[in-house]
C-alpha cells in the first residue's frame, strides 16, 4: 500500500534516502537512524509515510509555508506559467515578475524596486554587493563596512555566514569576507545593560558605539532581522528600532532589513519592520514569498538605492553588474504572485496578528503552570518560549529538556521548532510559527498538545 507513483515500496525509498541523501543540518548518526518522510500536506497538517498525522507549528520546519500546504491554486498558477513560458533571464520583462513587483510594493510604502533571486542568502548577498558597489562608486571605497548583530542569521554562503552573529554556526568555516563587523544583541531577557527602564535605547547605543569605533566614514550599512528568528525569537525592546533608525540616518548608513523569515505576514504585519517607526533602504525576503511552492527571493530597494547604482556619464562599469540565473524562473514569480493574492484575499496578515495574540496568551497560561518557562515572546504567528532551570538565575535548562519536549510533541502529533546549540550556541528556546491560516481551534490545539508534552516530560525528568 505504501508506494509512490512508480510503485516503489516506501521502505525502498527510505533505504535510498539513508544511503544516498545528505540531509541538511543532520549529523550522520541521526540520519542513519532514519528521518521521517512526509508524503502529503493540507493546510497546517502533514502526513508521514506511516500515515500518521501531524499539526505543523513550524511552517515546514523553517518558517516557510505561510499560506499552508496543498494550495491547488498556486500549483495551477505555476502550471499555467510553465506551459506558457518557463524561463528567460536577464533584461527581458515577464508578466508575473511585473505583476508581483507592483502588488508587493503596494504593501511597502517608500520602497520602489524588486530584484529577483532564489534564496534568502542570495537576497542578502545582493544587498551586500549593492552596498559595496555604492562604496566604490560614491565614496572612493570608503563606507564599505557592513555591521551585523550578534545572534542574527543572514545566510549560508561565506559572505552571509560571515555576516551572521552565531559563532557556533561560523566555526570551522572561516576565514570570511573582510569588513563585516559584529555588534551586541538586543535580547532584553538576557539583559546586558544596567538600565532596565531604557533597555532599548541602551541596546541601540551599542550599535552607535560600534559605528564610532569603526569610523562612520567606513560604515556603509547595517543588516538586522526585525525580529531575530533562528537566534531565539528575539523581539526588540521598546524604543530600540526607532533609535537604530535615527542612528543610521545621522551617520548616513544604509539600513538593510532581513525579512527572510518575518516578511509576508509572519509577524502580523506585512513586514516585521512595519511594527516600528522606521524606513529601511533595502529589504530582503524569501521564505514566505512563495510559501515553499517555488524557490524565489527578493531584494527590494528604495528608488534612491536604484539611482545610486546607475551609470554616470563616462562610467560604463557603474550599473549593478549582477545576475541570478534562477531569479529568471517564471515559476517562482508566478507562485509568488498567487501566494500574495491568497494572503491579501484571505486576510492572512490580520489573522496572523489575531491568532498570534491567542497563541501568546496560551503560552502565558503554560508559563503560570510550568516554572521552567522563563520567557514567552513573539509577534503574530512567530513565538518563542525560553526554558530555564531557575527563573531568578535564568540558567538555561539542559539541552536534553527541549529535545525531549520536541520529541514528545512529535509523538503527540505536533511539530515544533527549537534552537540548535551547535548552530546558535543556544539550546533552550522552543519556537512556533504555524501557517498564517491557523484557526482558533488550531491555536488551542497547539497549546493543549504542548501542555500535554510539558506534563509528560516533567514527570519523566522528575521536574514536576
Ligand atoms: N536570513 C534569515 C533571517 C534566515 O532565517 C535565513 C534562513 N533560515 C536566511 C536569511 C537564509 O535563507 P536561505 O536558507 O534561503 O538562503
Amino acid at each position: 500500500a505504501l508506494t509512490n507513483h512508480d510503485g516503489q515500496h516506501i521502505d525502498t525509498l527510505k533505504a535510498y534516502d539513508q544511503n544516498h541523501v545528505w540531509h541538511h543540518l543532520t549529523p550522520g548518526a541521526a540520519a542513519e537512524k532514519g528521518v521521517s518522510m512526509f508524503v502529503r500536506g493540507e493546510g497546517l497538517r502533514l502526513w508521514d509515510s506511516e500515515g500518521k498525522e501531524y499539526l505543523d507549528a513550524t511552517a515546514g520546519g523553517v518558517w516557510v509555508t505561510n499560506v499552508g500546504y496543498g494550495r491547488k491554486e498556486i500549483a495551477d498558477a505555476v502550471y499555467q506559467q510553465l506551459i506558457e513560458l518557463n524561463y528567460f533571464a536577464g533584461s527581458m520583462a515577464s508578466k508575473p515578475a511585473a505583476q508581483f513587483a507592483a502588488k508587493l510594493l503596494q504593501h511597502m510604502p517608500g520602497m520602489s524596486r524588486v530584484y529577483y533571486s532564489s534564496s534568502g542568502s542570495e537576497a542578502n548577498e545582493k544587498a551586500f554587493k549593492m552596498v559595496r558597489q555604492i562604496s566604490h562608486k560614491h565614496y572612493q571605497g570608503k563606507k564599505h563596512k557592513i555591521l551585523y548583530r550578534e545572534r542574527d542569521y543572514h545566510g549560508t554562503t561565506l559572505a552571509t555566514l560571515g555576516a551572521s552573529g552565531q559563532s557556533e554556526r561560523r566555526a570551522q568555516f572561516g576565514p570570511f569576507v573582510p569588513d563585516f563587523i559584529e555588534f551586541p544583541h538586543c535580547c532584553e531577557y538576557r539583559n546586558q545593560y544596567s538600565d532596565a527602564e531604557n533597555y532599548g535605547l541602551q541596546a541601540a547605543e551599542a550599535l552607535e558605539q560600534t559605528i564610532l569605533r569603526e569610523g562612520p566614514d567606513n560604515v556603509g550599512a547595517v543588516i538586522l532581522e526585525p525580529i531575530t528568528a533562528g537566534g531565539g525569537i528575539i523581539t526588540p525592546p521598546e524604543g530600540y528600532w526607532e533609535k537604530v533608525g535615527e542612528i543610521c540616518k545621522r551617520h548616513n548608513i544604509l539600513l538593510i532589513m532581513d525579512e527572510v523569515v518575518c516578511g509576508l505576514g509572519r509577524t502580523g504585519q506585512w513586514f516585521g519592520y512595519q511594527h516600528y517607526d522606521i524606513q529601511p533602504d533595502i529589504v530582503t525576503m524569501a521564505k514566505g514569498v512563495a510559501s515553499g511552492y517555488a524557490a524565489i527571493s527578493c531584494t527590494v530597494t528604495t528608488e534612491k538605492i536604484y539611482t545610486l547604482l546607475q551609470e554616470a556619464p563616462g562610467d560604463t562599469l557603474g550599473y549593478f553588474r549582477d545576475i541570478s540565473t534562477f531569479g529568471g524562473c517564471l515559476a517562482g514569480q508566478a507562485a509568488a504572485l498567487s501566494n500574495l493574492t491568497i494572503i491579501e484575499r484571505e486576510g492572512l496578515v490580520e489573522n496572523s496578528a489575531a491568532m498570534g495574540e491567542r497563541l501568546l496568551n496560551g503560552f502565558q497560561r503554560l508559563a503560570a503552570k510550568y516554572p521552567i518557562i522563563g520567557d514567552v515572546r513573539g509577534k503574530g504567528l512567530f513565538a518563542g518560549i525560553e526554558l530555564v532551570e531557575d527563573r531568578h538565575t535564568k540558567q538555561p535548562v539542559d539541552e536534553a529538556v527541549p529535545i525531549a519536549i520536541a520529541a514528545e510533541c512529535k509523538k503527540l502529533g505536533l511539530l515544533i521548532g527549537r534552537t540548535n546549540r551547535s548552530l546558535t550556541g543556544y539550546n533552550n528556546i522552543l519556537n512556533f510559527s504555524p501557517a498564517l491560516t491557523a484557526t482558533v481551534q488550531d491555536i488551542d490545539h497547539i497549546v493543549d498538545l504542548l501542555d500535554q508534552a510539558f506534563e509528560n516530560v516533567m514527570q519523566v525528568q522528575g521536574l514536576a
